[in-house]
Protein backbone atom coordinates (compact mmCIF):
# COMPACT_ATOMS: atom_id res chain seq x y z
CA UNK A 1 0.00 0.00 0.00
CA UNK A 2 1.20 3.71 -1.02
CA UNK A 3 -0.45 7.03 -0.58
CA UNK A 4 -0.65 7.43 -4.08
CA UNK A 5 -3.45 4.72 -4.07
CA UNK A 6 -5.13 5.81 -0.79
CA UNK A 7 -7.51 8.09 -2.57
CA UNK A 8 -6.42 11.10 -1.04
CA UNK A 9 -7.49 14.36 -2.54
CA UNK A 10 -4.61 15.96 -4.84
CA UNK A 11 -3.64 18.68 -2.44
CA UNK A 12 -3.19 16.20 0.36
CA UNK A 13 -0.95 13.97 -1.81
CA UNK A 14 1.21 16.65 -2.57
CA UNK A 15 1.29 17.72 1.48
CA UNK A 16 2.00 14.04 2.07
CA UNK A 17 4.82 14.37 -0.29
CA UNK A 18 5.96 17.75 1.08
CA UNK A 19 5.95 16.70 4.46
CA UNK A 20 8.45 13.54 3.40
CA UNK A 21 6.58 10.52 3.77
CA UNK A 22 6.99 8.00 1.24
CA UNK A 23 5.64 4.84 3.01
CA UNK A 24 2.77 4.50 5.06
CA UNK A 25 3.68 3.38 8.45
CA UNK A 26 1.11 0.46 9.30
CA UNK A 27 -1.51 2.14 11.82
CA UNK A 28 -1.89 4.73 8.37
CA UNK A 29 -2.69 1.32 6.64
CA UNK A 30 -5.35 0.58 8.44
CA UNK A 31 -6.71 4.02 9.30
CA UNK A 32 -6.52 5.84 6.15
CA UNK A 33 -8.92 2.89 4.32
CA UNK A 34 -11.32 3.03 7.64
CA UNK A 35 -11.42 6.80 8.50
CA UNK A 36 -12.18 7.10 4.41
CA UNK A 37 -15.32 4.91 4.58
CA UNK A 38 -16.54 6.73 7.54
CA UNK A 39 -15.82 4.28 10.26
CA UNK A 40 -15.64 5.17 13.88
CA UNK A 41 -11.79 3.78 14.90
CA UNK A 42 -10.13 2.98 17.84
CA UNK A 43 -6.18 3.08 17.64
CA UNK A 44 -3.78 1.09 19.70
CA UNK A 45 -0.68 2.64 19.14
CA UNK A 46 2.19 4.47 20.97
CA UNK A 47 3.87 7.26 20.02
CA UNK A 48 6.50 7.10 17.38
CA UNK A 49 3.72 4.47 15.37
CA UNK A 50 2.63 7.90 12.94
CA UNK A 51 -0.81 7.88 14.49
CA UNK A 52 -1.16 11.64 13.78
CA UNK A 53 -0.72 11.37 10.25
CA UNK A 54 -3.16 8.06 10.36
CA UNK A 55 -6.11 10.45 11.24
CA UNK A 56 -5.26 13.58 10.24
CA UNK A 57 -4.36 12.74 6.58
CA UNK A 58 -8.00 10.98 6.21
CA UNK A 59 -9.96 13.47 7.74
CA UNK A 60 -8.33 16.60 6.10
CA UNK A 61 -8.45 14.93 2.80
CA UNK A 62 -11.81 14.29 2.77
CA UNK A 63 -13.00 17.84 3.89
CA UNK A 64 -10.91 18.87 1.10
CA UNK A 65 -13.25 17.15 -1.05
CA UNK A 66 -15.54 19.42 0.54
CA UNK A 67 -14.13 22.61 0.47
CA UNK A 68 -16.73 24.93 -1.63
CA UNK A 69 -19.56 23.39 -0.11
CA UNK A 70 -17.51 24.06 3.37
CA UNK A 71 -16.67 27.49 3.04
CA UNK A 72 -20.22 28.89 1.52
CA UNK A 73 -21.13 27.79 5.26
CA UNK A 74 -18.56 28.86 7.56
CA UNK A 75 -19.12 32.41 9.35
CA UNK A 76 -16.30 33.97 7.99
CA UNK A 77 -14.91 32.75 4.89
CA UNK A 78 -13.12 35.61 4.37
CA UNK A 79 -11.04 36.38 7.25
CA UNK A 80 -9.46 32.34 6.75
CA UNK A 81 -7.85 34.55 4.09
CA UNK A 82 -7.14 37.94 5.26
CA UNK A 83 -6.38 36.80 8.69
CA UNK A 84 -8.25 39.73 10.52
CA UNK A 85 -10.32 39.71 13.22
CA UNK A 86 -13.92 39.13 13.04
CA UNK A 87 -14.85 38.50 16.24
CA UNK A 88 -17.13 35.58 14.97
CA UNK A 89 -16.93 32.58 17.34
CA UNK A 90 -15.13 29.76 15.82
CA UNK A 91 -16.75 26.49 14.53
CA UNK A 92 -14.51 24.13 13.93
CA UNK A 93 -14.76 21.05 11.76
CA UNK A 94 -12.37 18.79 13.54
CA UNK A 95 -11.60 18.94 16.99
CA UNK A 96 -8.67 16.97 18.82
CA UNK A 97 -7.95 16.43 22.08
CA UNK A 98 -4.46 15.73 23.54
CA UNK A 99 -3.44 15.55 27.47
CA UNK A 100 -0.25 17.91 27.52
CA UNK A 101 0.85 21.25 25.64
CA UNK A 102 3.60 19.30 24.23
CA UNK A 103 1.50 17.11 22.41
CA UNK A 104 -1.22 19.65 21.21
CA UNK A 105 1.50 22.05 19.68
CA UNK A 106 3.44 18.83 17.83
CA UNK A 107 -0.38 17.87 16.36
CA UNK A 108 -0.78 21.53 15.55
CA UNK A 109 2.10 21.56 13.43
CA UNK A 110 1.76 18.23 11.96
CA UNK A 111 -1.76 20.05 10.82
CA UNK A 112 -0.20 23.15 9.68
CA UNK A 113 1.49 20.65 7.26
CA UNK A 114 -1.49 19.16 5.70
CA UNK A 115 -3.57 22.08 5.83
CA UNK A 116 -1.10 23.78 3.25
CA UNK A 117 -3.01 25.41 0.40
CA UNK A 118 -6.40 23.57 1.82
CA UNK A 119 -8.28 26.78 3.00
CA UNK A 120 -8.60 24.56 6.10
CA UNK A 121 -7.12 26.88 9.30
CA UNK A 122 -6.16 25.32 12.41
CA UNK A 123 -5.62 26.67 16.12
CA UNK A 124 -4.45 24.70 19.60
CA UNK A 125 -5.41 26.02 22.66
CA UNK A 126 -3.96 24.42 25.66
CA UNK A 127 -4.15 25.00 29.37
CA UNK A 128 -1.09 27.56 31.32
CA UNK A 129 -1.70 30.01 27.71
CA UNK A 130 -2.71 33.27 27.51
CA UNK A 131 -6.21 32.89 27.32
CA UNK A 132 -6.58 36.11 25.06
CA UNK A 133 -4.31 35.33 22.97
CA UNK A 134 -6.09 32.30 22.39
CA UNK A 135 -9.09 33.49 22.11
CA UNK A 136 -7.88 35.59 19.68
CA UNK A 137 -6.99 33.34 17.08
CA UNK A 138 -10.22 31.22 17.31
CA UNK A 139 -11.82 34.65 16.71
CA UNK A 140 -10.08 34.57 13.48
CA UNK A 141 -11.47 31.74 12.23
CA UNK A 142 -11.00 27.70 12.84
CA UNK A 143 -11.37 24.60 11.15
CA UNK A 144 -9.10 22.55 13.03
CA UNK A 145 -9.05 22.81 16.87
CA UNK A 146 -6.58 21.08 18.83
CA UNK A 147 -6.74 21.49 22.48
CA UNK A 148 -5.73 20.24 25.95
CA UNK A 149 -9.26 18.76 27.75
CA UNK A 150 -9.73 21.18 30.38
CA UNK A 151 -8.85 24.65 28.05
CA UNK A 152 -11.45 23.42 25.36
CA UNK A 153 -14.16 23.28 28.15
CA UNK A 154 -13.36 26.65 29.29
CA UNK A 155 -13.79 27.82 25.81
CA UNK A 156 -16.85 25.89 24.98
CA UNK A 157 -18.70 27.87 28.82
CA UNK A 158 -17.61 30.87 26.22
CA UNK A 159 -20.14 30.22 23.46
CA UNK A 160 -19.40 34.00 22.01
CA UNK A 161 -15.88 31.69 21.29
CA UNK A 162 -16.44 28.75 20.85
CA UNK A 163 -19.50 26.49 19.57
CA UNK A 164 -18.90 22.34 18.69
CA UNK A 165 -22.27 22.31 16.10
CA UNK A 166 -20.44 21.80 12.78
CA UNK A 167 -17.63 19.49 13.98
CA UNK A 168 -17.88 16.66 12.06
CA UNK A 169 -14.78 14.40 13.26
CA UNK A 170 -13.34 14.24 16.80
CA UNK A 171 -10.16 12.77 18.09
CA UNK A 172 -9.04 11.74 21.62
CA UNK A 173 -5.14 11.17 21.42
CA UNK A 174 -3.18 9.63 24.13
CA UNK A 175 -7.19 8.71 25.72
CA UNK A 176 -5.81 6.57 28.80
CA UNK A 177 -3.30 9.36 29.94
CA UNK A 178 -6.30 11.65 29.68
CA UNK A 179 -8.50 9.32 31.55
CA UNK A 180 -5.79 8.49 34.46
CA UNK A 181 -5.62 12.45 35.05
CA UNK A 182 -9.10 12.83 35.84
CA UNK A 183 -10.11 14.49 31.97
CA UNK A 184 -13.31 12.14 31.97
CA UNK A 185 -15.99 14.47 32.63
CA UNK A 186 -14.21 17.42 30.81
CA UNK A 187 -13.64 14.12 27.98
CA UNK A 188 -17.40 13.02 28.10
CA UNK A 189 -18.42 17.32 27.79
CA UNK A 190 -16.89 17.26 24.46
CA UNK A 191 -17.33 14.53 22.69
CA UNK A 192 -21.42 15.41 23.12
CA UNK A 193 -20.09 18.10 20.73
CA UNK A 194 -23.04 20.31 19.77
CA UNK A 195 -26.39 19.87 18.37
CA UNK A 196 -25.59 17.11 15.74
CA UNK A 197 -27.83 14.33 14.91
CA UNK A 198 -26.73 11.16 16.14
CA UNK A 199 -23.53 9.43 14.11
CA UNK A 200 -22.85 12.61 12.09
CA UNK A 201 -19.79 12.85 14.14
CA UNK A 202 -16.85 10.26 13.71
CA UNK A 203 -15.11 9.77 16.70
CA UNK A 204 -11.17 8.13 16.50
CA UNK A 205 -9.56 7.26 19.89
CA UNK A 206 -6.08 6.94 19.84
CA UNK A 207 -3.88 5.19 23.13
CA UNK A 208 -1.30 3.52 24.08
CA UNK A 209 -3.10 1.05 26.26
CA UNK A 210 -6.68 0.36 26.95
CA UNK A 211 -8.17 0.01 30.37
CA UNK A 212 -11.61 -0.23 31.72
CA UNK A 213 -11.92 3.70 31.76
CA UNK A 214 -11.12 4.08 27.77
CA UNK A 215 -13.27 1.28 26.79
CA UNK A 216 -15.80 2.73 28.40
CA UNK A 217 -15.28 6.03 27.56
CA UNK A 218 -15.14 4.45 23.74
CA UNK A 219 -18.63 2.14 24.46
CA UNK A 220 -20.32 6.07 25.43
CA UNK A 221 -19.15 7.61 22.35
CA UNK A 222 -18.23 5.52 19.40
CA UNK A 223 -20.50 3.67 17.14
CA UNK A 224 -20.44 -0.01 17.28
CA UNK A 225 -19.22 -0.09 13.72
CA UNK A 226 -15.60 0.41 14.78
CA UNK A 227 -12.15 -1.74 13.51
CA UNK A 228 -9.79 -1.47 16.26
CA UNK A 229 -6.20 -1.52 15.39
CA UNK A 230 -3.23 -2.75 17.08
P1 LIG B 1 3.63 10.20 15.76
O1 LIG B 1 3.57 8.74 16.13
O2 LIG B 1 2.36 10.67 15.15
O3 LIG B 1 4.08 11.04 16.91
O4 LIG B 1 4.72 10.36 14.59
C1 LIG B 1 6.10 10.07 14.79
C2 LIG B 1 6.98 10.73 13.71
O5 LIG B 1 6.92 10.02 12.49
C3 LIG B 1 6.61 12.16 13.40
O6 LIG B 1 7.79 12.93 13.41
C4 LIG B 1 6.03 12.10 12.00
O7 LIG B 1 6.27 13.29 11.28
C5 LIG B 1 6.72 10.91 11.39
N1 LIG B 1 5.92 10.17 10.39
C6 LIG B 1 4.61 9.84 10.49
N2 LIG B 1 4.19 9.13 9.42
C7 LIG B 1 5.27 8.99 8.61
C8 LIG B 1 5.48 8.33 7.34
N3 LIG B 1 4.51 7.67 6.71
N4 LIG B 1 6.72 8.37 6.81
C9 LIG B 1 7.71 9.01 7.46
N5 LIG B 1 7.58 9.67 8.64
C10 LIG B 1 6.38 9.64 9.23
Amino acid sequence: ATFDDAGLHPVMLQNVKLAGYDTPTPIQRYCLPAIHQGYDVIGIAQTGSGKTAAYLIPILSKLMGKAKKLAASRPNPAMIQEGVDPRVRAEPLVVIVAPTRELAVQIFNEARKFCYRAMLRPCVVYGGGSMRDQEMQLWKGCDVLVGTPGRLVHFLERPATLTLKRVRYMVIDEADEMLADDWKSELDKIMAGGEQEEGVINYMLFSATFPKAARNLAKAHLADTHVRIR
